[in-house]
């Protein structure tokens, strides 16, 4: 049986203004780290002071990308508890990531008790400001020193927290979206329904093109034909295309999103349809000429809904909702952290 440990920091960091968090810059006062070596499989787990890691600069991480990650977020509600939404979603997908990579499984479970005493040890560290949140980074990386392509065969898990601010402090701001059909994030039946870095670092290169074209983010599509639509940025992708609403089906290069998902139950729980298919860029584009395309959002953990303002595929652009947030990207904002901040009924039990 696993035991965790517990080892406190002597002392605690300053906590930053909630108006000065952003994201990801700041960490809190503990982590949590676990080992794997093939002769004692996943063992001395603790929870100790946040400290530098000292590595070897021959570990295989560095060199050959062997890592997966997840990203999840605990709440302060209005009630002053502290709340995870839907952990143990993202933790089995966590064990999906880690099958792809040839990492060892490792006891979902105990992993999502380690991160609730985690969250426990740091709980002043969730601030009960409108919209902040406790961002919580597991990792597994491969630590075998060495140079040889193969896959590790000792690895570090490691939970790491940081507060992030408000993501529409300044309110929703609809995102201008670039149509890639030049480069792509993920191969077929390669990587991309997993999370590694490799999907991430694959995405760098057209991100920032994009950007200097003065677009948010790129929209990717499929990596055979270039012909339909599989995820924007790093968040799944929805449209409204008359009554309905549409979503590209998961088919191996685009990942689960755990608000995907939930979007889905609570547009269904709703009585709106949604279908999950695949949907081309072409359809899109005829679909806004004829008045049909009514909405565009996409959804992740981080912004949970991000309303799309303008599609540009070559000289084709798409002004959707006169670039305007739409009435069911705001519902479900509001539906979906009225739950994480305990605001309203936690219909699902998604609240842990
Ligand atoms: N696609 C990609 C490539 C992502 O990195 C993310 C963020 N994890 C998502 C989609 C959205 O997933 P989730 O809703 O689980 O955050």
């Amino acid at each position: 049986m696993l035991e965790l440990k517990i080892e406190l920091a002597p002392q605690r960091k300053e906590k930053p203004p909630a108006d000065k968090l952003g994201f990801g810059k700041i960490f809190t006062d503990h982590m949590f780290v676990m080992d794997y070596s093939v002769e004692q499989g996943w063992h001395n787990a603790k929870i100790k002071p946040y400290e530098p890691l000292e590595l070897d600069p021959s570990v295989m991480v560095f060199h050959y990308g062997q890592a997966i990650f997840e990203g999840m977020k605990a709440f302060r509600t209005q009630d002053n508890r502290v709340v995870l939404f839907r952990p143990e979603k993202y933790i089995s997908r966590m064990t999906n990531s880690a099958r792809k990579l040839c990492i060892p499984e490792f006891d979902e479970a105990f992993v999502v008790k380690a991160i609730k005493t985690l969250i426990d040890t740091e709980r002043d560290w969730v601030y009960g400001e409108e919209g902040t949140a406790l961002y919580i980074r597991p990792f597994i990386i491969a630590t075998d020193p060495y140079l040889g392509v193969r896959p590790s065969h000792t690895y570090k898990f490691m939970v790491i927290l940081s507060p992030v601010g408000a993501y529409y402090a300044e309110g929703f701001n609809p995102v201008k979206i670039f149509i890639t059909d030049e480069f792509t994030r993920a191969a077929k039946n390669g990587l991309g329904d997993v999370k590694t870095p490799a999907n991430y670092a694959a995405s760098l290169y057209a991100g920032e093109k994009a950007k200097q074209m003065g677009f948010t983010q790129v929209l990717w599509l499929d990596p055979v034909e270039k012909k339909y639509i599989e995820e924007v940025g790093t968040m799944n992708v929805f449209f409204r295309i008359g009554d309905e609403v549409v979503t590209p089906v998961l088919h191996g290069s685009i990942l689960p999103g755990v608000t995907r998902d939930s979007v889905i139950q609570v547009l269904r729980n709703w009585g709106i349809p949604v279908v999950e298919r695949t949907i081309s860029v072409d359809e899109l584009f005829e679909a806004h000429a004829a008045g049909n395309l009514k909405e565009s959002f996409g959804t992740g953990t981080a912004a949970v809904i991000s309303p799309v303002g303008l599609l540009r595929h070559g000289d084709r652009e798409a002004v959707i909702n006169e670039g305007k947030t739409g009435e069911l990207a705001s519902r479900l904002f509001d539906s979906i952290t009225g739950m994480q901040y305990g605001k309203s009924e936690d219909l699902f039990g998604w609240i842990a």
